[in-house]
């Protein structure tokens, strides 16, 4: 299918905010098209391992939930983002389940981990594949539907028009009422351009930010970017493998060349790779076999139990590269990982051009200058379906 297209809404993007928004407008009865730059599945959220944050515990709310994302982005968040966030999150849950998600359980209820940042056990998981299960579940509801798919087709240009949008993807011109921009962070450009090593998929290169940008979006904290704490350092086939942090939630800790604890291994994620960073400095790191800069992260902690039921990807993978995490420290260092900034919206995602959406990576605010593991995924869904919902209201006028 090739030439001028015209439709409701078109999505930019296929992770789990794109799909989220164009499932949503779909239902909400509107037209859809979804171009994305590579295959349907290629997406950071599709790698997502540890989890996704909602407050389900007895001693949990979403109040205090949002109080934790508050702390961890130094109280530089969107107050009004957070709330949305935090509040929609046992329903966006129960969305996914009804999607087919089955998270993993624990005693009759779900099994909830402990994440960096957190004050309450939150984290809920699908094994530690929890970003596949949640984008084949969003995909496969997307291609049960009516809407149109346009893998291949990068968005490269974009400009306002009486009705709404008019957009080049690929070998399609397209026309929309309203525009959803899901098109995920730059943190793999990024990683390139100064020669480190990224959690990263390959399409996660920024370019339709600086679109939405020369039209004139306003974007905040874009300087902020994430490290992960726990990229693998060793061996070389793990290098730039993002640890789930769930490692640490279920026992694992930092050491440094002495065996030595130096920092809470279950701070908020700036601080614990600052820390590393700032260990390794001292000369109280270690250095891996090919000579880069690492500390250990002693995984033999873990209980046996806890890692078959919520490791178990991770487990099979270094033991594949030779490694059994459970017998043994691993190396690790911190990654670049997430774009904590973005464009600016507001609680219906809507960015400060009319008619124009954004969620995901790609927006800015809800978690400020820092963001908590876990709510990105959930930031993918609450935010992905209240972007759907508005854009296909938006392009009815
Ligand atoms: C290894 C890893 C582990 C993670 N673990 C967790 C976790 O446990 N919990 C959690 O909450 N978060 C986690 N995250 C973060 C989270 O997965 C992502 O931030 C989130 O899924 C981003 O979703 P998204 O839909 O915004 O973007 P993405 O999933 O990155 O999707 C962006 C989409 O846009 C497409 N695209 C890009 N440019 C264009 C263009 N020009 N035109 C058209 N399409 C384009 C891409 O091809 C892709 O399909 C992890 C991230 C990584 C990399």
């Amino acid at each position: 299918m090739t030439g001028r297209l015209s439709f409701d809404v078109l999505v930019i993007g296929s992770g789990a905010s794109g799909l989220a928004a164009a499932v949503t407008a779909e239902r909400s009865g509107a037209t859809v098209a979804l171009a994305t730059k590579g295959a349907l599945q290629s997406c950071n959220s599709a790698k997502a391992q540890g989890g996704i944050q909602a407050s389900f515990g007895p001693d949990d709310s979403p109040e205090t939930h949002a109080e934790d994302v508050w702390k961890s982005s130094h109280e530089t968040a969107d107050r009004a983002l957070v709330e949305v966030l935090t509040g929609e999150a046992q329903g966006a849950i129960h969305w996914l389940e009804e999607l087919g998600v089955e998270f993993t359980r624990d005693n009759g209820g779900y099994r909830l981990a402990r994440c960096g940042g957190a004050s309450r056990k939150r984290l809920l998981q699908v094994g530690d594949r929890t970003g596949h299960a949640i984008t084949t579940a969003l995909r496969e509801a997307w291609e049960s539907s009516g809407g149109t798919s346009l893998p291949k087709s990068p968005l490269t240009s974009l400009e306002p028009t009486e009705n709404g949008w008019r957009a080049r993807c690929g070998d399609h011109e397209l026309e929309a009422g309203a525009v959803v921009l899901a098109a995920g962070g730059r943190c793999y450009r990024e990683a390139e351009e100064r020669g480190e090593l990224s959690t990263n998929h390959p399409g996660a290169t920024g370019e339709v930010t600086r679109i939405a940008l020369d039209l004139g979006a306003e974007a905040r904290d874009l300087d902020a970017l994430q490290y992960h704490p726990n990229g693998g350092a060793w061996p070389p086939n793990m290098q730039g493998y993002s640890i789930p942090e769930t490692t640490r939630a279920y026992g694992a800790v930092l050491l440094n060349k002495e065996g030595e604890e130096f920092t809470d291994s279950l701070g908020p994620r700036d601080a614990v790779s600052q820390a590393i960073f700032d260990e390794v400095e001292k000369g109280n790191g270690v250095e891996t076999p090919d000579g880069r800069p690492a500390v250990l992260l002693d995984t033999t902690r873990i209980p046996k139990d806890d890692a078959e039921v919520s490791l178990p990807y991770m487990l099979r993978r270094y033991r594949a590269a030779g490694i059994d995490p459970l017998a043994e420290p691993i190396y690790t260092y911190p990654v670049l990982h997430y774009q904590n900034g973005g464009l600016v919206i507001d609680t219906n995602a809507e960015t400060t051009l009319e008619g124009l959406f954004a969620c995901g990576e790609i927006a800015g605010g809800t978690h400020g200058r820092n963001r908590m593991m876990g709510n990105s995924l959930l930031e993918c869904c609450v935010f992905g379906r209240r972007a759907g919902k508005a854009a296909a209201e938006r392009s009815r006028g």
